[in-house]
């Protein structure tokens, strides 16, 4: 299989253990619902390439495997990340109330300019909601964040989340918001675009300049 890409993102899922995080990202790399039975050793990190924008983007995600049981969630595993899910369950206020510490955590110890789509996860579960959308949306809005309702069990809205995330992240690319070659950023070129995309204006000056008719 082809690894061509044009960038690579580093994504994180974070939020409240429980509210579904290993979930997401099995769903979202094995386009299937990971049941019970099935949680060996928790997978760490998934990656996966998508098609954002007529753009190759493989993302590199990293999930808590459990760290977050233990409010031990480590400064390395923060560290130069471009993107992340923050997940809290529908059905429980608590996981809701813990947000907030979740994102000042990624604001201090991830990228400054990290970009964060929260999820309201098992939106399956409905008849057992204790969180509105409603409210979660103007949480969402106070905090810059985009916001999506997702089911790990269904899929809804999964692979959305991913997207919609890198889709705002290369639109700070393109519009210059974001530096992918300042250190730290969480972002690196792939093989397919290596030259031509280092500066868009550029490559299109070059082109024009070069052509000889
Ligand atoms: P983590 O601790 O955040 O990684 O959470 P897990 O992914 O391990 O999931 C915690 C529990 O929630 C497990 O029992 C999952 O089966 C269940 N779960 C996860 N996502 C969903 C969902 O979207 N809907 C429902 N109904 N259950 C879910
Ligand atoms: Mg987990």
């Amino acid at each position: 299989m082809s690894e061509t890409y044009d960038f690579l993102f580093k994504f994180l899922v974070i939020g409240n253990a429980g509210t579904g995080k290993s979930c997401l990202l099995h769903q979202f790399i094995e386009k299937r619902f990971k049941d019970d039975s099935n949680h060996t050793i928790g997978v760490e990190f998934g990656s996966k390439i998508i098609n954002v924008v007529n753009k190759f983007v493989k993302l590199q995600i990293w999930d808590t495997a459990g760290q977050e049981r233990f409010r031990s969630v480590t400064r390395s595993y923060y560290r130069g990340a471009a993107g992340a899910l923050l997940v809290y369950d529908i059905t429980s206020r608590e996981t809701y109330n813990a947000l907030t510490n979740w994102l000042t955590d990624a604001r201090m110890l991830a990228s400054q300019n990290i970009v964060i789509i929260l999820c309201g996860n098992k939106k399956d579960l409905d008849a057992d909601r204790e969180v509105t959308f409603l409210e979660a949306s103007r949480f969402a809005q106070e905090n810059e964040l985009m916001f999506l309702e997702t089911s790990a069990l269904t899929g809804e809205n999964v692979e959305e989340a991913f997207v919609q995330c890198a889709r705002k992240i290369l639109n700070k690319i393109e519009s210059g918001e974001l530096d992918p070659e300042r250190m730290g950023s969480g972002i690196q070129y792939g093989d397919a675009a290596l030259r031509q995309l280092r500066s868009p204006r550029r490559a299109q000056a070059e082109s024009v300049q070069e052509c000889g008719c």
